[in-house]
């Protein structure tokens, strides 16, 4: 990608003026977010539809996997179409809240879509720059935070469907401004989308307190063989106990963030049996941090992504295997965190 321009940090919120004139130069815009889409996916999704629609663009928002029915209360849920409705005829591509091309899923087809530019916005720190143009800014919070940010510097005002949909993914993302990433400007952030009409109460309501009875019984069953070892949390989800629970595939309610929270438990790990894009026997690993120590190279060595304090990958194999072989990369990971954390004191006096 001999054109590629990567925007990094410190020149935001000065937005490049290739990103800003690229979007309001195309006429025919896919925005794409990430397979299995959480808040920030569908919120940065929305949100880039309505922004682009404040300045006069009609575009085509798609994600492979449907999202989720606690996301309907966000302004044009029901737009967001799938593959089968994604064409060869666009004049810009814009994927949101993926780290790596992979992560689009099945909406980017490299015959259809590789000669079409790509614009790539992001806040994961495993970010691969994989766009022509790459605006990847890790001190935010979500992706959603970016878009704000975006909108300013097209000044579009960020007021009703873009607040909403901007504040669902800066709430779910920060679990309810709960992450270590909460700075102070993103309070500022959420309080901007708040003036602008963002409805807290019902983004939490729907995403946060909100889980299906069957997930309550899948956590019944699998805490039952929890393992926590040198302070390394995990459990193995099998295909059975989904079934038996009565459990979509992928779906764990966020049992990693529970087991995170568990005292002297510095990551957790959850290992979700499942089928790859091959059809092959796979492991969906979701990992999660306490401050001070780092999931994501491991998540980004096997293949996957994220942030320090929660990441992913799904590796092919069987539960078992991959589960042992992935705890001993989580052991080690808390033991450098450990030694970092021991060498930081020290010099600290
Ligand atoms: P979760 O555990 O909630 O599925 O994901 C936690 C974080 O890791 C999210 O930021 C998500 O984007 C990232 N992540 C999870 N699975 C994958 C994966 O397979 N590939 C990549 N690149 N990132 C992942
Ligand atoms: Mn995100």
């Amino acid at each position: 990608m001999a054109l590629a321009t990567t925007i990094m940090g410190d020149t935001w919120p000065q937005l490049d003026a290739l990103l800003i004139s690229t979007l309001r130069n195309a006429e025919r815009i896919l925005c794409v977010s990430h397979v299995a889409p959480d808040g920030d996916a569908i919120g940065s999704l929305l949100g880039m539809g309505w922004i682009l629609r404040a300045i006069g663009k009609n575009p085509t928002l798609a994600l492979q996997d449907a999202p989720g029915e606690e996301f309907s209360f966000v302004p044009g849920y029901a737009d967001i179409v799938g593959e089968a409705q994604v064409t060869a005829g666009y004049d810009l591509i814009v994927c949101l809240d993926a780290s790596s091309p992979d992560r689009m899923g099945s909406i980017y087809r490299t015959a259809d879509h590789v000669a079409i530019p790509l614009v790539v916005i992001d806040h994961h720190v495993t970010n691969t720059r994989f766009g022509h143009i790459n605006w990847v800014e890790p001190g935010c919070a979500a992706t959603c935070q970016m878009l704000i940010y975006l909108a300013d510097a097209m000044q579009v005002p960020v007021t009703g469907p873009i607040a909403q949909a901007l504040l669902t993914g800066l709430v779910t993302d920060t679990l309810g401004f709960r992450t270590s990433n909460t700075t102070a400007r993103v309070m500022q952030a959420a309080m901007r989308l708040m003036d602008g009409g963002g409805n807290l109460v019902q983004i939490v309501d729907w995403t946060l307190r909100r889980t299906p009875f069957s997930i309550i019984k899948l956590w019944g069953e699998v805490l039952n063989q929890v393992q926590f070892k040198d302070g390394v949390i995990w459990v193995t989800i099998s295909r059975a106990q989904r079934e038996s629970a009565g459990v979509d595939d992928k779906e764990s309610g966020g049992l990693a963030n529970q087991l995170v929270t568990v005292v002297g438990a510095d990551i957790s790990a959850t290992f979700n049996e499942t089928v790859d894009t091959q059809g092959r026997a796979a492991v969906e690993c979701s990992f999660r941090a306490k401050e001070g120590f780092d999931v994501s190279k491991v998540a980004f060595a096997l293949g996957g992504g994220g942030h320090p304090p929660a990441a992913g990958c799904t590796i092919a194999g069987s539960l078992d295997e991959i589960s042992k072989r992935v705890v001993a990369e989580l052991h080690e990971a808390r033991r450098i965190g450990t030694l970092m954390q021991t060498a930081e004191q020290k010099s600290r006096g």
